[in-house]
């Protein structure tokens, strides 16, 4: 009897999970490679974490998925089914990806509350949102957003009281207000205290699992903490992927890493 069962494709059934796919990406800056052939998975839910020296291609390959740069050659996907690349910056934000840079941006002269509810999804210009009445259903809403970030008891500060690190984590719940499928957040940990970076670690890890996430840091007490798949990016290509150990002990990342600090 011929073979009836067929064998199962492994490699696309797990593929079908992706939430993001990059593939055989290029990018060049006036003769300059900042992305060379990366190929990028992140599974639905997942947290990453991405490391590798300044210049490596971190933010740009943030810029590439939301839309912000082009890529010259390769493939961006959205679970494998959506096109980045034919799409703006405000499509991308709208399929429910969003992005946190470096530096907070936040409206200090409103509250903290404000500050969340004007990012919630569907609210529109400033003035339209804080003079409408707000829904019961926001109001919940806005509240365990506030209580996911630990800034329940800061609600009503104008958002200019916050601490750096506070402004952090409020960048991130107006994030969360849109709920997005895909976060993706730009050295979080940059300028916080060593308990402000610690707090940060357990917000990501609560976060795991209802949203992807996509965490680029420097700090490696912190890409400990988090301790997830890492993916160590350098001169624009994936170097290795694997536990915060496996690649700490990697003997590529030992050279660049390593390499470059005999250099100096
Ligand atoms: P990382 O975030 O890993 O430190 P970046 O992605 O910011 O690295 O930068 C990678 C390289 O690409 C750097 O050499 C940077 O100068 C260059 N680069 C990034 N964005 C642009 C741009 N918009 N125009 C020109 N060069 C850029
Ligand atoms: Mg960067």
């Amino acid at each position: 009897m011929t073979t009836a069962i067929p064998s199962p494709n492994l490699s696309l059934a797990h593929s079908k999970e992706f939430i993001l796919s990059l593939e055989g990406v290029n990018k060049t800056f006036d003769g300059f490679q900042a992305i060379s052939d990366l190929n990028f998975y992140v599974d639905d839910g997942e947290l990453r974490v991405i490391i590798g020296p300044n210049g490596a291609g971190k933010s740009t390959m943030l810029d590439i998925i939301t839309g912000r740069t082009r890529p010259d050659t390769g493939k961006v996907e959205f679970k494998r089914d959506t096109d980045l690349t034919r799409l703006n910056e405000y499509q991308i934000n709208r399929l429910g990806i969003g992005r946190k840079f470096q530096t907070p941006s936040v409206y200090i002269e409103h509250t903290v509350f404000e500050n969340i509810w004007l990012s919630l999804e569907g609210s529109r210009s400033v003035w339209s949102t804080l003079f409408s009445r707000i829904t019961p259903a926001q109001r919940e809403r806005l509240q365990a957003v506030l209580t996911t970030v630990g800034l329940s008891d800061q609600a009503e500060w104008k958002a200019g009281r916050l601490s750096h690190g506070q402004k952090q984590w409020l960048e991130i719940g107006m994030l969360l207000a849109q709920n997005p499928k895909v976060l993706l957040v730009d050295e979080p940990a940059a300028g916080m205290t060593d308990e402000e970076t610690h707090k940060t670690g357990e917000l990501l890890h609560s976060l795991e699992g209802k949203h992807s996430i996509v965490v680029i840091e420097h700090d490696m007490t912190f890409v400990r903490q988090l301790a997830r798949k890492v993916t160590v990016l350098h001169q624009g290509h994936v170097l290795c992927e694997g536990s915060v150990d496996e690649v700490q002990n990697n003997e590529r990342v030992i050279e660049v890493y390593l390499g470059r600090k005999k250099k100096a």
